[in-house]
This record gives C-alpha cells, sequence and structure tokens, in this order.
C-alpha cells in the first residue's frame, strides 16, 4: 500500500456524496445535527451500508445531510484535499446538480458552489487538478436530464472552466437507458464529454442501443458487457466497445460490495486489461465503500500479480483518457516523468 500511495495516481470516477472520509461525513452530520438529531442515526445507517439496494437507500440519507449550499461546498473542499493527500494528482468529480427548495438550493446554485469549492481549492497549493462532470440521475427523467446538459455546456463556456462533461448515473434497475439517447447526442453537439454508467447490471437491451446510436466516451463499470447470454445477439456489445476502444472505469471495491462481482479476481477488469484495453482503477464512492484508491490499486495488484511497474503504467495509462485538454495531458504526464525515479 505505501507503494501505491506514493504512486501519482488519476481519480475519473468518483460521486462527490458518496466520496466523504469519516472525518467530513463527521463534521457535515454534526453541523445538521444542531437542527436535527435525526442526523445521528442517520449517519450510522451510512457507516453500516452493506448491498446495492440499500446503496441506493443510503445515498439518499447522505443527500439529507448535504442540501445547503455550506454542506456542498465544504465537502467539495474535503473530498479534494482527501483525494490530493493520497497522491490524486489529477481529479475528475461528479455529482448530480439538486433543486432543494427549503434550503435555497437550486442546480445552478449547485454547480457554482462546486465550481467556487474547487477554485478555492487551487489557492491552497494541493497538487491536484480537478474536473468536474454534471451527473443525470436517470430517475429523475429526461427532462431534468437535458436541463442538466444545457447547464453544463453554459458552465463550459465560462473563461476556466472546470466543466468538461457529464455523467450518466442512478439506479440501473429504474427506468431505461435507452431513452436518454437523445440527451446523450445533444451532449455531444455541445462538444461535453459524456461518461455512462452502462451494463452495471445485466441490462444489454439498453446498453447495445446506447452504444449503437450514442457511444459514451467512458463506460463506467460495465460489469456486464462481457457476460451475455450466447446467441441473443448481444457479443455487438462487446466489439463496439472494443473497435472503439471505450474507455472502462473499474470499481473494483464497489462492484464487490455492492455484490455485482462475487470475488476481486472474477472482476472484469482482468477480462479488459487481457485484452488490452484501456481500463481505469477508481473509487465509485471512497466513502460508502471505505476504500482510497490507493488501496484499490493495491487490491489490484494482489488480485492480478501486478508489478510496480504494472501499477506505474497503469495510472500513467490513465492519463490518456481523461477529459481535460491535451495541455493538461502534457502537463501531467510531464509530473509523472519528473516522479518516477523517487517512485518506481
Ligand atoms: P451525487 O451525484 O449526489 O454527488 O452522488 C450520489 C449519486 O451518484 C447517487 O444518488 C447515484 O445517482 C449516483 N451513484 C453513486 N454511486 C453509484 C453507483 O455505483 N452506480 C450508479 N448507477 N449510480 C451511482
Amino acid at each position: 500500500v505505501k507503494y501505491c500511495r506514493d504512486l501519482p495516481k488519476v481519480e475519473l470516477h468518483a460521486h462527490l456524496n458518496t466520496s466523504f472520509s469519516p472525518e467530513s461525513l463527521q463534521a457535515l452530520v454534526q453541523r445538521k445535527a444542531a437542527t436535527n438529531k435525526d442526523c445521528l442515526d442517520w449517519k450510522m445507517t451510512i457507516e453500516d451500508f452493506r448491498e446495492m439496494d440499500h446503496s441506493f437507500n443510503v445515498f439518499k440519507l447522505i443527500h439529507k445531510v448535504v442540501d445547503d449550499e455550506e454542506a456542498v461546498y465544504q465537502l467539495t473542499c474535503a473530498v479534494i484535499r482527501e483525494f490530493a493527500a493520497d497522491n490524486v494528482k489529477y481529479l475528475e468529480l461528479r455529482s448530480t446538480p439538486k433543486d432543494i427548495p427549503s434550503t435555497g438550493m437550486t442546480r445552478e446554485l449547485y454547480v457554482q458552489t462546486m465550481i467556487r469549492a474547487i477554485h478555492d481549492c487551487q489557492t491552497e497549493n494541493l497538487d491536484i487538478t480537478v474536473y468536474l462532470l454534471l451527473s443525470i440521475d436517470r430517475r429523475n427523467g429526461v427532462e431534468i436530464a437535458q436541463k442538466t446538459v444545457d447547464l453544463a455546456e453554459k458552465f463550459s463556456k465560462q473563461p476556466d472552466s472546470v466543466v468538461v462533461g457529464i455523467d450518466f448515473s442512478g439506479d440501473p434497475a429504474v427506468g431505461d437507458a435507452a431513452d436518454y439517447i437523445a440527451v446523450f447526442q445533444s451532449a455531444k453537439q455541445k462538444g461535453l464529454k459524456v461518461a455512462a454508467h452502462l451494463a452495471e447490471l445485466a441490462n444489454f437491451r439498453e446498453t447495445l442501443a446506447v452504444l449503437r446510436q450514442a457511444p459514451p466516451d467512458r463506460i463506467g463499470h460495465g460489469t456486464f458487457l462481457h457476460r451475455y447470454d450466447p446467441g441473443q445477439g448481444h457479443e455487438e456489445i462487446e466489439d463496439i466497445v472494443l473497435d472503439k476502444r471505450i474507455p472502462i472505469e473499474a470499481c473494483l471495491t464497489s462492484n464487490l460490495k455492492t455484490k455485482t462481482v462475487t470475488t476481486l479476481s472474477e472482476h472484469h477488469f482482468n477480462f479488459w486489461f487481457q485484452k488490452n484495453h484501456p481500463v481505469v482503477i477508481c473509487t465509485d464512492g471512497k466513502g460508502v465503500f471505505t476504500s482510497t484508491l490507493s488501496e484499490e490499486y493495491a487490491h489490484a495488484a494482489g488480485t492480478f500479480n501486478f508489478s510496480k511497474k504494472d501499477l506505474w503504467d497503469l495510472s500513467l495509462a490513465a492519463i490518456d483518457v481523461i477529459f481535460a485538454p491535451d495541455t493538461v495531458k502534457q502537463k501531467l504526464r510531464e509530473q509523472w516523468k519528473q516522479a518516477y525515479p523517487q517512485v518506481v
């Protein structure tokens, strides 16, 4: 783990509200507990979370704690500092903008607040570059999804913008990803990058429809991309992902804890890695899944027998698939080059 901590890293799949640390959660709960004692029970449930069904209930509790401008600001700053302390040099944070009338929160203010936190952290010399993806929650429907894309476009056009794209997430058992194809196409037309949670469950039909008509720039999880039953016409899923070299964000502990994979050795990370396909190790939610990015690299090393050099190559290759412009990629590669003699 020491080597994995020293390794400069890239984090591409981190949801704001599930990426708290015990300390940042405690601070947020304590703040809310002054007006709502139920917070203390929520905290226990959040810390005690077990599986997929439950995880989406847990997310709702976290959202009750992070429901106003100050909480969004505090959590964003805390998460950035925590990733920086774990030697993450580049972070793409994602979060679902929310309207919360009771606290005066609007989707636009939510994004502004996260951007303010990102800019303020830049003045702290943290040695981490942070960009932002606006998440679409598939439980909220197409109309809000399109509004999120429009919001992302608006913020992406501002000077020094940190908004580079959208994420498609939310409970994969709810709704149909194919309904969002026009939304993804609109995002692409507006010059936004698209990261989509796909094939997190065995929903092959929607996965194939999205891949055919609006292939994303990266796939979140992709647990079932290659786990189709033969002869059902789903082989095309794997072919499209391979042909287009769509990078996969692999979240080892997350998938284990939500029971979409049974053991780490069976994790689909290895399937794509063996094919020399771009695959990036990510945390998903280092708070709910209680695992840092360094620990995720260490799990990969232990499970797949990676050498120090293999881990180095993995973290370096992640730079190729970030959504920030090429100038940022160049800067990061230079940083890796300088760190190499000390780390490896
Ligand atoms: P937020 O967007 O509020 O910052 O982060 C929490 C949200 O991210 C959840 O409500 C959910 O929509 C999404 N999310 C977090 N983890 C997962 C996951 O493992 N799978 C999917 N599909 N969505 C997730």
